[in-house]
């Protein structure tokens, strides 16, 4: 089989697929001895792109020609670039070349990689899904779907302990992000009348600056303190190499306390061979208010599902390894606390995904999907597993157009959501709305995203009545514009139906006279394109009165 799960993490990266048997193994990676790929590339020279355990060894020295944490950047607008020796590299050129890491991986062990499942956070909004896709596009894969990290490691653990009905907290700590999610698993009955588990995300939460980076960040302080201590130095006069030493160190130091009581650490000092000890204790003490962070997370993200009884709590993300997590999680949901392969979870669930996908695809087309040519259809193992499950696609935001409501003393321009969050894709709404004026000569529409679950919402609006693109309440994002032109003489009363679809791909928006049965869909997305001529005049009323 040529399908693999990969999930692209923001600190370190992994790969799985489903063996023969339908289980699934993570594919090793030798040269760094480890099953993850740090998701960090080192620009060496012209000639030479270094990603993985190699390029995260040269943050230190050569910092200004490593690239780590991309995730954070992708797809966002008004994107950083990165330059090196002449020639410029966007979010999605380094996380292909990420991925390409992968892809090469699985091909030195001899093995074909052609369809894959890639992870995002179930957070991201379609730029960034879409933008995840291209990347893997890119590195020469047929990207199947994407689905959520939380949905995948919730797969994961379904496939192993098989139950129905449950609503799962998946605590997600990485090494530069936490994220909090709830699911659902309802059985539900498909299209062809057979039972499954389908998966839905209920709610989300968390902190994208908040992971294993900050327990390193905290190693580092005390020991550079320890070293200072024992060598009568002041913080000052000790010297940069000491301070990478120390850096390069302090991963290493944090891994030993999850496994032991106390851990030593060798420092060359200014030249002087130092050596420091610490104990789990004293780590879990400078640490606690981090931990409490997490913790006052699941609280708020809670807060969003009032009604919701959580049956377990999936622990997910390398830094959950530390016992320190697993004591304040159980604290708190005592006896309901899961913790398997947390780093691989994520990638083993996508590559379920994809099986999934691929055994569906098989069976539309007629295909031989078993691993086996026996003639006789006996299912696969992939098969006898993937059959349990579905995985509904998600709108990951609400949108909806912007337009006035002309009702009451003072007209107001408000946002109509007519695609909530959490509905099932792709999801499509129209509805008709009106020309502010007669002889109005066009409309600008703005289409909009949000993280509200509300009918209605008032966006910001500047001195003028244009609308301000951002709110972060309810996180509403201008996305872009349509121009509707009017023939002469349109009155206030023409229909005009608008109409938006939102799929994996993105967002279509498009807006119909239907006076004329003129089409109009040419969208506008960059800020430049639709920074002109702002008024508050070319605009759609609700009500035909
Ligand atoms: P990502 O953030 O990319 O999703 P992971 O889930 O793999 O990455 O988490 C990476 C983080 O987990 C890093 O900060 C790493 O130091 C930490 N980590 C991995 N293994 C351990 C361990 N045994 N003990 C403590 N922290 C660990
Ligand atoms: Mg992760």
């Amino acid at each position: 089989m040529s399908t693999y799960g990969i999930d692209l993490g923001t600190t370190y990266s992994c790969i799985a697929r489903l063996d023969s048997n339908g289980n699934p193994e993570v594919i090793r990676n030798n040269e760094d001895d480890s099953n993850m790929v740090a998701s960090v590339v080192f620009f060496e020279n012209e000639h030479n792109v270094v990603v993985g355990q190699a390029a995260k060894e040269n943050i230190e020295t050569d910092g200004d020609r490593v690239v780590q944490f991309v995730k954070r950047e992708i797809g966002k607008p008004n994107g950083r670039t990165y330059t090196f020796d002449g020639k410029t590299y966007t979010p999605v050129e380094i996380s292909a070349l990420i991925l390409t890491r992968l892809k090469n991986l699985v091909e030195s062990q001899g093995n074909e990689i052609e369809n894959v499942v890639i992870t995002v956070p179930a957070y991201f909004g379609l730029e960034e899904r879409s933008a995840t896709k291209q990347a893997g596009e890119l590195a020469g894969l047929r990207v199947l779907s994407l689905i959520n990290e939380p949905t995948a490691a919730a797969l994961s653990y379904c496939a192993r302990q098989f139950q129905e009905d449950r609503t799962i907290l998946v605590y997600d700590l990485g090494g530069g992000t936490f994220d909090v999610t709830v699911v659902k698993m309802s059985m539900t009955r498909n299209e062809q009348g057979k039972d499954v588990q389908k998966i839905n995300v209920l709610a989300t939460g968390g902190d994208d600056r908040l992971g294993g980076k900050d327990w390193d960040d905290k190693l580092f302080d005390y020991i550079l303190r320890a070293c200072c201590d024992e060598n009568g130095l002041t913080q000052e006069e000790i010297e940069v190499e000491t301070r990478q030493d120390i850096r390069s160190k302090v991963e290493e130091v944090k891994r030993k306390l999850s496994k032991k009581q106390s851990a030593k650490v060798r420092i060359d000092v200014n030249g002087a061979r130092t050596e420091i000890s610490i104990t789990r204790a004293e780590f879990e003490n400078m640490t606690s208010d981090i931990v409490a962070r997490t913790i006052n997370w699941i609280d708020s993200t809670l807060e969003k599902v009032p009604n919701v009884e959580i049956d377990t709590v999936l622990l997910v993300g390398g830094s959950t390894y530390m016992p320190m997590i697993q004591k304040a999680v159980e604290a708190k949901f005592p006896g309901r606390v899961q913790q398997h392969d947390p780093d691989q979870a994520v990638a083993k669930g996508a590559a379920i995904y994809a099986s999934m996908l691929v055994v569906e695809e098989g069976s539309v087309q007629g295909g031989e999907t078993s691993d086996d040519n026996s003639a006789e259809k006996t299912p696969s193992a992939v098969e006898q597993l993937t059959a349990k499950f579905t995985v509904e696609d998600q709108t990951p935001r609400s949108f909806g157009p912007g337009v006035m409501d002309t009702k009451g003393s003072k007209q107001k321009y408000v946002l109509e959501n007519f695609i909530k969050i959490g509905e099932k894709m792709p999801a499509v709404f129209s509805k008709t709305y009106y020309p502010l004026e007669d002889n109005q000569e066009r409309v600008r529409l703005r289409a909009f995203e949000n993280m509200s679950l509300e009918d209605t919402l008032i966006p910001c609006v500047d001195e003028e009545g244009n609308p301000q693109i951002t709110d972060p309440a309810n996180a509403v994002k201008l996305l872009g514009e349509l121009i509707v032109n009017l023939p002469p003489e349109t009155s206030r009363t023409t229909p005009i139906k608008v109409t938006f679809k939102v799929d994996a791909s993105g967002v279509h928006v498009e807006a119909v006279n239907t006076k004329t049965n003129e089409v109009f869909e040419t969208f506008l997305r960059t800020e430049s394109d639709i920074d002109v001529e702002k008024s508050a005049v070319h605009q759609l009323r609700i009500s035909a009165d």
